[in-house]
């Protein structure tokens, strides 16, 4: 039996990965050599247009257990210097605080209702591809064995045993002399500043939640997570600790270092599980190709960057929703030549922002003067609107544009958030991109506009779907939307005219391949 997909490793973007390929009409198989998932917990949130990509699948409501939809941060940080998003009209910074552990667990759970089979307790050893396909082998609870694949993804983080046995370069940093200590603590309550939430430092002052706050001697955390408060700290040029595990008395000392001030904190209430680690050092590196034949990268596995600002699945998981219906149409033949390599031309350039940005702010947070200064440079930028603008749209990743021709404004751009008032009733776009299928988008509010459209579709009805609505905000008359969620071409002009239905099947032709019924046509 050859799979049609193997993904190694159930962490959180190999789990998506599988829900995208399932959408996709692909039944792929995860492979996770933990036999549970109870690893230790890393993110402690999602934050940037990941957010709106989870509520695009239906999956920002099981995380966030509410029914309203996502709606952006008013604050945020970059390199431990306060970011005003309340004062942009545009806001792009989406955040969710939900840890990476509960993440994983809805993930797998959506997964498991679209059929994938996990395969916990089997690790991938080795594999050796061919012109058809990969064989893996596999140790599993059972003994070593091999499955046979069209394609195989890795995504089994950073240290990836799949890069390293296709011999990808992982070029980069590692960064040593940083020494992190967190744990989740219980702090007396007459410390809590009831109006902003920060915390009142006997002899040091507020310290605002959630926000990294820098001094001249390291870096102090104080987030009051519902799943336990988090009390962490950043030093440059001490002893990393070695294999020995932390302690909260470390935690103290540490505090005192860097506030010059003692926090009187307990051990953690509750049942837990409970925080208590130690990071030193850390590496930036990104893997030299994403692709090697019949093998993809995703997630840690092609990158990895410092944790600061919460990054990495803002980028991971928008890396196998990019990946995820490109690997499908390959498998169900209806491809355009070259689609899946616009998976690394178009997610490589994200990932070196990250990169980029990630070592900007490792920069500004570290000690000495000179980086006081250059912080005072920074607060004096940020009081510009464009600013703040700018970084929010690289930090969430709302500046991508990805090079899918056309001259429109938005072509190559995230979907913007409407709300289509249909024969049906409103409905918002985010609902409509849940199956994870092509749209093309009527937006003009008369019928004749849905006929030509429909027309146009000729050849790709079984892999486009119309939709007729009146935008509720200004939008284009007609926007072909990916599975992505990304305009793959847009229009003005609600008559479809010769040059424009020429131009809207060239860009049909251009994502989704050739019309069925043509020599070149998949048929479904
Ligand atoms: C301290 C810390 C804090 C962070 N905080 C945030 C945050 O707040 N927000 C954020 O967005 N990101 C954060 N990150 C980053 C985020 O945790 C990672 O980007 C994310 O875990 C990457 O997911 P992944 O699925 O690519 O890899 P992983 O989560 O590493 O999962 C890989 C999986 O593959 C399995 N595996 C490995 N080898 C094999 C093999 N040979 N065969 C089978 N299975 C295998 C592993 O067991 C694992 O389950 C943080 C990271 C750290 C370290």
């Amino acid at each position: 039996m050859t799979v049609d997909v193997l993904i190694a490793g159930a962490g959180p973007n190999g789990l998506m990965l599988a829900c995208e390929l399932s959408l996709g009409g692909v039944r792929p198989i995860v492979l996770e050599r933990l036999p549970d998932n109870t690893k230790e917990n890393r993110a402690n949130g999602l934050v940037g247009q990941v957010v709106r990509a989870l509520d695009r699948r239906g999956l920002y409501e099981r995380l966030s257990g509410g029914a309203e939809p996502p709606r952006p941060s008013p604050a945020f940080v970059f390199g431990a210097l306060p970011l005003e998003l309340s004062r942009l009209d545009d806001n792009p910074m989406y955040g969710l605080a939900v840890p990476q552990r509960r993440v994983e667990q809805v993930l797998e759970e959506r997964a498991r209702e679209l059929g994938v089979e996990i395969l916990r307790g089997h690790e991938l050893t080795g594999l050796a591809q061919d012109e058809d396909g990969v064989t893996v082998e596999i140790a599993g609870p059972e003994g070593p064995y091999t499955l046979r694949t069209r394609f195989l993804v890795g995504a089994d983080g950073g240290h990836s045993r799949v890069r390293k046995l296709c011999g990808i370069g992982f070029p980069g940093v590692t960064r040593d002399g940083s020494v992190s200590i967190g744990a989740h603590v219980t702090v007396p309550a007459e410390l809590v500043d009831a109006a902003t939430g920060g915390l009142n430092v006997p002899g040091y002052g507020l310290i605002p939640p959630f926000m990294h706050h820098r001094t001249d001697h390291g870096l102090f955390v104080y987030a009051p997570f519902p799943t336990g408060t988090l009390v962490n700290t950043t030093e440059w040029n001490r002893d990393g600790g070695g294999d020995r595990p932390p302690t909260l008395d470390e935690l103290r000392e540490s505090v005192r270092r860097v506030l010059g001030a003692d926090l009187p904190f307990g051990p953690p209430e509750g049942a837990g599980p409970h925080l208590l680690r130690r990071l030193s050092g850390g590496n930036t590196r990104l893997a030299e190709r994403f692709r090697d034949r019949r093998v993809l990268l995703a997630g840690d596995a092609a990158h990895v960057h410092s944790a600061i600002g919460g990054p990495g699945l803002n980028l991971g998981l928008q890396d196998v929703i990019n990946l995820g219906w490109k690997l499908a149409a390959e498998i169900r033949g209806w491809a355009p030549p070259g689609l899946l390599d616009t998976y690394e031309t178009e997610r490589r350039p994200a990932a070196e922002r990250v990169v980029m940005h990630t070592q900007a702010q490792s920069a500004l947070i570290a000690p000495g003067p000179e980086v006081t200064a250059l912080r005072v440079l920074f607060t004096e930028l940020l009081r510009d609107e464009r600013t703040i603008k700018h970084i929010a749209d690289m930090m969430s990743g709302a500046d991508i544009r990805y090079d899918l021709g056309g001259d429109h404004p938005l072509a190559g751009r995230p979907a913007p958030d409407l709300t289509l008032e249909t024969e049906t009733g409103p409905v918002r776009l985010a609902e409509l991109t849940r199956a994870a299928r092509p749209l093309l988008l009527n937006l003009t509010p008369d019928a004749a506009p849905a006929a030509a459209l429909d027309g146009a579709l000729e050849g790709w009805r079984d892999r486009v779907d119309l939709v007729t609505g009146k935008a509720d905000r200004d939008a284009p008359a007609v926007l072909l939307v990916r599975p992505d969620c990304y305009v793959a071409w847009a229009s003005d002009s609600p008559r479809l005219g010769e040059k424009e239905r020429d131009a809207l099947r060239a860009a049909l032709t251009a994502a989704f391949g050739a019309p069925s019924g043509t020599s070149s046509g998949a048929g479904g």
